[in-house]
């Protein structure tokens, strides 16, 4: 079988960039097999433009909402946002099936090769069984009652199940687990079940994507009320506990689950230094998921990413779905993040899309890095090319 040769203006292994003038080595299939200096490579060697990186991962993306592209306008904030979303799901199957199709489409070519997707729905099982992406399926429970716990609870499994079967049969990659939605849709005894259900798992929760969220747990009240009236409900039909929203909900996690917090947007230093503390201390593990396009698409802001680079907290970039981004590209995450948090290293957030990713989602074994290269566990992260601008990625192989 014969090699591959990759070089480009800067190579990045998933953890840090490498001196100049490496070449990447891979058999036809793309197994990664060597990083060589240059004068020791041989000759037929490709040569880019721009930065030579691992596959990218995608740690949160809503693939079953592809169809919502343009649909919501930028900037209505996050309340009228979810009124939004719940408001203008019905659109024809045919529709669903088309944009998921194209979705899945753009971020192959654009150097996803992983995604942490949430859903609802087994919408994107067809999809997914055929894709060369690998899926950590998130399906997502929503429920606000306790009184209806059991019940929501079994459909969202009956989902799952759906789901995990019908990839089962044809998917290269997989898994899939039940995950809570969010502090503001949750009930008390549905995050008991959920706890119970995924001792050891990847799970993931929306957290602190808006102020008003903490406004909930602190009194009962604010701007969440509006957003409830649409399911018949007066008044919050959660536990007022005085805390944030963070601190009311996460212990009831004590199956050791890696959780994956997605947004943070409106994080205050206190509750991520409470946050960690508490996770080092009851076996969870907690992974800081930026969605920075889509806090800019809904509420015209940023997460405090300074504040998890000062804590040491483990970050990850995600896309979110096309109802609150331009596009699905992770290049396009970092990109963002360099603009508006210029002062951070390029090498630092290249991490948080590639190695960091492929970690959180315990997929590193495979992919996230070209580190192991040689090595007998048949790594192939997939190659991408980004720009040295940051505008654009593309899978090369
Ligand atoms: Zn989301």
């Amino acid at each position: 079988m014969g090699y591959l040769k990759f070089k480009a203006d800067k190579l990045f292994n998933g953890f840090q960039f490498l001196e100049e003038n490496k070449v990447l080595i891979t058999d036809e299939e793309g197994v990664i097999k060597d990083i060589v200096a240059i004068e020791n490579a041989g000759d037929a060697i490709q040569t880019f433009k721009g930065i030579l990186l691992p596959g990218l991962i995608n740690c949160h993306c809503h693939l079953e909402l592809s169809h919502l592209k343009n649909v919501i306008p930028p900037h209505t904030g996050l309340i009228d946002f979810l009124c939004s979303v719940v408001t203008k799901r019905d659109f024809a199957p045919e529709i669903i099936e088309k944009e998921i199709i194209k979705a899945e489409n753009e971020m192959y070519a654009n150097g996803i090769v992983a995604v942490g997707d949430i859903g609802n729905t087994a919408d994107t099982a067809a999809v997914k069984s055929k894709s060369k992406i690998y899926w950590q399926n998130f399906v997502e429970v929503l429920n606000f009652t306790d009184e209806k716990a059991d019940e929501n609870f079994n459909h969202f499994k009956k989902v799952a199940q759906n789901l995990a079967a019908s990839l089962t049969a044809s998917a290269l990659n997989h898994r899939t687990t039940l995950v809570p939605h969010a502090p503001y849709s949750i009930s008390p005894k549905t995050f008991e079940l959920i706890n119970t259900a995924t001792k050891g798992a990847i799970i993931s929760i929306h957290n602190q994507e808006n102020e008003a969220e903490n406004e909930l747990y602190k009194t009962g009240g604010g701007d969440y009320l509006r957003f409830f009236k649409i399911f018949g409900f007066d008044k919050s039909p959660f536990p007022v506990t005085g805390k944030s929203s963070l601190r009311s909900v996460l212990p009831y996690f004590t199956n050791g689950q890696t959780i994956f917090l997605i947004h943070n947007t409106c994080m205050a230093e206190e509750d991520v230094i409470w946050a960690n503390d508490y996770a080092a201390t009851h076996g969870l593990k907690l992974v800081y998921c930026i969605c920075i396009n889509a806090n800019l698409y809904i509420e015209n802001k940023v997460p405090p990413i300074d504040l998890f680079i000062k804590h040491n907290c483990t970050i990850v970039l995600g896309t979110d779905s096309y109802s609150s981004n331009w596009q699905l590209s992770i290049a396009s995450e970092i990109g963002a993040v360099k603009k508006h948090f210029p002062h951070v290293p390029l090498a630092n957030v290249l991490q948080w899309a590639t190695g960091n990713g492929a970690q959180a989602l315990q997929v590193d074994s495979f992919l996230g890095s070209f580190v192991g290269a040689g090595s007998e566990n048949r790594r192939k992260p997939g190659i991408v090319l980004l720009k040295q601008d940051l505008s654009f990625a593309e899978r090369i192989l």
